[in-house]
């Protein structure tokens, strides 16, 4: 059965590029029935928090992938890594290094200086018949693994295909500290052991990691896991996402008006594909989603292409859940919901253009304020001539039955009988009801605010 995880450091926020991590190894589990593990890779104590864990969390949770098993911590499985540790040392997969910080960095150096590849050079490597240096007094050792000497390792990245390194290509990789503690590759590998993790699907940042990775998983007697490497995220300027480049925190969305499906369904097709489908659901990404379609090419990052895709969910989202979403900022712009349309009625009319909720909250605000229209406008537009249709018109609401098409009607009637083209009515109209000259149609906006609302603001043009 197949075993996923997502497994982020808390050093910062739910970024793009590993929501979309998330997302992949999710749907993954999901397409297959497995499970999916959330593991918090939080060892780097001086640049993990609390807050940045919390935010990973709540990205996930907004995206709402959810998690079969953990969150894990691997702060709190110390004591199953000495124990593996401690293992290795008996088995001889491991070893002791006494050198110190100095000595290792000379050796660096004497191999730099020869044109080498800076390497352990195996001082404190036992071998067989091989006598090992006295161990110095006072100085604390810490744990190397033993890395072989010859041959390769090599794995059918599902994402990038035959990946083969040679074993001196690979140093004697430190895996405890003289502190005791143990280091990333290594904990990455027993917890990917421990979990019975199937199919590791990480960044492309960590194909460095995984032949050490692999060489500890062997030594451990462990199966080895799939590995597919997802090459990074661009901006639309071919450099790496990031700040630069907008928002990349995943919980800024929200903020700006995005929907977490429009998110997802955008994030899906950031390297992967599924024909030429644009917009699908979380169901049928969990359905069609394999390794195969992934795609070796960066992806690019298009703002206008999430928006678009923003669009469409809002368009398919329910009214009142849109109503939901952006009410707290209208309330918070001013906005004045008695004696108003229904919040619902006006996101129905609206939501057709908006890209996101920020924007369909602020075009609603047309029907939720006092208007004030620009006082060179009206003069511009409320003019002489217009007036007497103006008057008319408004008598003419007084009594009209209030639907679309009597208020079309009796708008129709007026122009015919002052001879006006339908502009010189509506932009007039559009002032004294909104204060603005760009409306959605002038007869669903006057049914919308209603005879009462509509007596009221035309009143200022009366006898
Ligand atoms: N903790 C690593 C990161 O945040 C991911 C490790 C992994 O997926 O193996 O980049």
């Amino acid at each position: 059965t197949v075993r996923t995880r997502f497994a982020p450091s808390p050093t910062g926020y739910l970024h793009v590029g590993g929501a979309r991590t998330a997302l992949f190894s999710w749907a993954f589990a999901r397409h297959f029935g497995g499970t999916f593990v959330l593991r918090i890779e939080d060892t780097d104590l001086e640049r993990s928090t609390p807050e940045a864990v919390q935010a990973i969390l709540d990205g996930m949770n907004w995206l709402g992938l959810q998690h079969d098993e953990g969150p894990f911590y691997q702060m709190k499985r110390m004591d199953r890594y000495s124990e593996v540790l401690a293992d290795m040392l008996v088995k001889g997969t491991a070893y002791h290094c006494y050198s110190s910080p100095e000595e290792v960095e000379a050796m660096r150096e004497r191999q730099r200086a020869a044109g080498d590849k800076p390497r352990y050079d195996g001082t404190w490597r036992p071998e067989a018949g091989k006598t090992l240096p006295a161990i110095p007094a006072d100085r604390k050792p810490v744990i190397r693994f033993k890395n072989p000497l010859d041959g390769e390792v090599s794995w059918l990245d599902v994402v990038k295909g035959q990946i083969t390194i040679a074993n001196r290509e690979l140093d004697d990789l430190v895996i405890a500290r003289p502190d005791g503690t143990p280091t990333y590759n290594f904990c990455v590998a027993v917890d990917d052991w421990d979990m019975q993790i199937t199919h590791v699907i990480r960044g492309d940042d960590h194909v460095n990691n995984t032949p050490r990775q692999i060489n500890i998983l062997n030594a451990l007697g462990a199966t080895l896991p799939h590995y597919g490497h997802l090459p990074m995220i661009l901006g639309a300027d071919g450099q790496k996402l990031s700040k630069r480049h907008g928002a990349v925190s995943v919980m800024d969305y929200p903020l700006q008006g995005y929907l977490p499906e429009a998110m997802l369904n955008y994030l899906a097709r950031l390297g992967w594909s599924h024909g030429d489908d644009e917009i699908f659901s979380m169901e049928q990404m969990c359905s069609w989603f394999d390794l195969n379609h992934l795609s070796g090419s960066a992806a690019q990052f298009n703002p206008e292409k999430l928006a678009w895709v923003n669009n469409h969910y809002i368009k398919a989202a329910d009214n009142q859940r849109l109503a939901d979403l952006i009410k707290p900022q209208m309330l918070n712009d001013g906005a004045q919901f008695d004696n108003a349309p229904p919040l619902t009625a006006v996101i129905a009319l609206l939501k057709e253009r908006a890209n996101t909720t920020l924007e369909l909250g602020q075009a609603a605000m047309l029907f939720y304020r006092q208007p004030a229209a620009d006082p060179a406008l009206m003069t511009q537009h409320v003019t002489e001539a217009v007036l007497p249709a103006l008057r008319q018109y408004a008598e003419l609401c007084k009594t009209v039955e209030w639907n679309k098409a009597a208020l079309s009607a009796a708008m129709k009637q007026t122009l015919a009988d002052f001879s006006l083209k339908m502009p010189q009515l509506a932009m007039p109209l559009r002032l004294l009801l909104t204060g603005q000259l760009q409306t959605p149609s002038i007869d669903a906006v006057i049914e919308l605010f209603g005879r009462e609302v509509v007596l009221q603001r035309l009143s200022l043009i009366a006898v």
